[in-house]
């Protein structure tokens, strides 16, 4: 599962799973880079969408800024 987390994290900087899949290898030895390459790109996308939905309002999913802790929409404290 580290892997996935991993994967998104780059994602999320690269923009592409592919590209993020080729960071990430590089920096890796035989066995883990044959666990990378079996992680299915969709996974890798859901895991950066759950990373990103964190930073969502619970009440009515606003997206809320990582320094901010109250909902500019609904004004719930987040
Ligand atoms: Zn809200």
């Amino acid at each position: 599962m580290r892997h996935v987390y991993a994967l998104a994290e780059l994602y999320v900087r690269l923009g592409d799973v592919e590209a993020a899949r080729d960071a990430y290898l590089a920096s890796l030895d035989a066995d883990d880079g044959l666990a990378v390459l079996g992680v299915p790109a969709d996974e890798v996308v859901a895991a950066a969408q759950g990373r990103r939905t964190r930073a969502a309002c619970a009440r009515c999913g606003a997206r809320l800024s990582r320094k901010r802790h109250r909902c500019s929409r609904c004004g719930l404290r987040c």
